[in-house]
């Protein structure tokens, strides 16, 4: 009777330890899975979504639309990639000293690319002498390249214009333009970098 109990014993001590052993298996994969999850997710946000953009060759041609993924980096890789006035600019929405640089004079035929991403924002074909010591353009190279939002800062209302792909801010818009749009894109030079078609 005894050797009858202390087998029964051992069946289930020998049990219990496989169930411990199966939980402890089971909890060790759901934590390796969320961590996989986890990283996973910021793999994603590193990516960004995904956004449509119109694609320009340096030459200024359109090649065609594609749903291509934001371009985003933690604060401190911007300020390593880009100098101090293209990060203050183009990450915390401060703006170029009027008539410095040569952007705002400049007619050569080209194109304007984002100074943070490289996606093509202005033309040289929409871009004017505003006067005001900014690069001037009266539209983007493509509506879905730039995106606006209001902006109510130094107790003005404003409307910000951003690069689509990377959040770049690039400037403002307003309606006071030439034709045929009426709008004028005051730009920061600092967000901007200019590939030109001249020989
Ligand atoms: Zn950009």
């Amino acid at each position: 009777m005894n050797l009858v109990l202390e087998t029964l014993n051992q069946e289930i001590t020998r049990r219990r330890a496989l169930w411990i052993t199966a939980f402890a298996f089971a909890g060790l994969v759901a934590i390796l899975s969320r961590r996989g999850n986890r990283s996973d997710t910021v793999a994603a946000s590193a990516n960004g979504e995904e956004v449509t953009l119109v694609q320009f060759n340096d030459a200024g041609e359109k090649l065609e639309t594609a749903r291509v993924r934001k371009v985003i980096h933690p604060d401190a890789e911007w300020r390593k990639l880009l100098s101090s006035e293209q990060y203050y600019v183009t990450r915390h929405a401060s703006t170029d000293m009027a008539f410095t640089g040569t952007y705002y004079e400049t007619h050569d035929p080209g194109i304007f690319r984002c100074i943070c991403c490289a996606n093509a924002l202005f033309s040289s074909e929409a871009k004017f002498d505003s006067g005001t010591g900014w690069p001037s353009f009266w539209a983007p190279i493509a509506e879905d390249n730039v995106r606006k939002r209001s902006d109510m800062s130094l107790l003005m209302q404003r409307v910000e214009v951003l690069c689509t792909r990377c959040d770049a801010h690039l400037g403002h818009v307003f309606d006071d333009g030439p034709p045929p749009t009426n709008l004028r894109y005051c730009i920061n030079e600092s967000s901007l970098h200019f590939i030109s078609r001249k020989a």
